[in-house]
């Protein structure tokens, strides 16, 4: 509470003293030399917004500490942070839509208030809301870690907001992640992804078959399959053919609270004869030369469809977040395992299928994430399989039975 705030508190029942008080508050600021550290307004400089359509971290310079107060709000999804007077000394391309947010807006909203709109493409949550005292130079910085969510968990927060502060105002700090609250009753839920589409058309075969079709036909497929099953919820990244960047494909998993996210790709490999499908699990270390070769192709396609990179996000150090994502390596590999075992009852597998290398769209912090190359379109012999029906019912089957593995061990799901 600041100074002034107190002030007209104790007093707010008596208009008269008010007034008076008021006035000779009126008087000692103008009386007092311009530097009055507390008369003035917060300075915030230094704006700062990096991350993706996944997840973003917001930055900003206060010359003292500003003691915020954020709440969300819906239609469209936003976060608003409320500050005391704040002089915005920002620059506009620092404000520009990216990543998860699509608009910045701030301003004076009377009564020595400033406020700050962050808008969303979509549900979100606050992970992190912070003010920390600078290291090395003077004043506070204000930082905010913001995840895609799903429009459950979006709601859920603002229903928290509304329960413990008996308005929208003054929201609590929120430090979790969706998953701290499983959805009742929620079904396992799978997203299938089917690599490229749009502008990047992917590999392309000998016989002239194009990557992001046969991903495409591929995953309508896989999903009718585990529809039929009538135990799951899945959803597509992209139904038809359209260009999605990765990390879009990352935050739809997110968004549908996703249990599995499996890319499904079919790439080309400088060494003709090599073929059979291939298992990938995330890593910063790659398991070998090809699986780096391949997950920095895959990881161009955003720059083919000549989108500008944004920086990475490396920031994160919450130590919640780094146990999710422990565990949730934990279940990719584990199912990367179970997968490898049941396809390879089926189809052609590479010598050492379970692979690992630095793919973006595997790189959701809670949703367990495979990415298959279902074989080479380099190879014809691969690129004609993927074209045969019959063979494609055999590797939907092995990916549908290691889904009903996992769904088993996970929560009951795959009776
Ligand atoms: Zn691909």
């Amino acid at each position: 509470m600041s100074f002034r705030e107190a002030m007209t508190g104790r007093v707010a029942n008596f208009p008269l003293l008010r007034a008076l008080f008021r006035f000779c508050l009126v008087l000692i600021m103008s009386s007092l030399p311009a530097g009055a550290l507390w008369a003035q307004p917060l300075k915030a400089s230094g704006y700062k917004m990096v991350g993706d359509a996944a997840r973003m971290r917001l930055v900003i310079q206060f010359d003292r500490e500003p003691e915020p107060n954020w709440f969300l709000l819906r239609g469209p999804h936003r976060l608003v942070i409320d500050l005391p007077e704040t002089n915005f000394a920002v620059k506009a391309g620092d404000l520009k839509a990216r990543g998860l947010i699509s608009g910045v807006r701030y301003g004076n909203i009377g009564e020595g208030k400033s406020r700050l709109i962050l808008t969303s493409k979509g549900p979100f949550e606050v992970e992190k809301l912070d003010v920390v005292k600078n290291e090395t130079e003077p004043g506070y910085r204000l930082m905010a870690d913001i995840v895609a969510a799903s429009e459950r968990q979006f709601e859920a927060a603002l229903s928290l907001q509304v329960e413990t502060t008996g308005s929208t105002h003054a929201a609590p700090k929120a430090d979790r992640l969706g998953k701290a609250t499983p959805r009742e009753g929620k079904r396992f839920t799978v997203v299938i992804d089917p690599g490229h589409g749009g502008i990047d058309g992917g590999a392309e075969g000998l016989n002239g078959s194009v990557e992001k079709s046969i991903t495409l036909a591929f995953a309508l497929e896989l999903k009718a399959k585990l529809a039929a099953a009538g135990k799951y919820d899945v959803f597509m990244t992209r139904e038809k053919d359209e260009f999605l960047r990765l990390d879009e494909r990352v935050r739809i998993a997110r968004q549908h609270e996703a249990d599995l996210l499996i890319s499904i790709h079919a790439d080309t490999i400088r060494l003709k004869d090599i073929r059979g499908a291939t298992v990938y699990t995330v890593s910063d270390k790659a398991s070998d030369a090809e699986a780096e070769a391949t997950a920095g192709r895959e990881n161009l396609s955003d720059q083919l469809a000549g989108i500008e990179l944004e920086e990475e996000n490396h920031e994160v150090s919450d130590i919640l977040v780094d146990l999710i994502r422990r565990e949730t390596h934990n279940f990719s590999i584990r199912f990367a395992r179970s997968l490898v075992g049941e396809l390879s009852n089926n189809i052609e597998m590479i010598n050492n299928p379970h692979r690992f290398a630095g793919f973006r769209v595997l790189r959701a912090p809670d949703v367990p994430s495979v990415l298959v190359e279902l074989g080479y379109l380099s190879n014809p012999n691969d690129e004609q399989q993927l074209q045969d029906a019959s063979w494609r019912g055999k590797a939907i089957d092995g990916i549908a039975s290691a889904v009903g593995l996992f769904a088993t061990a996970k929560i009951g799901a795959g009776g």
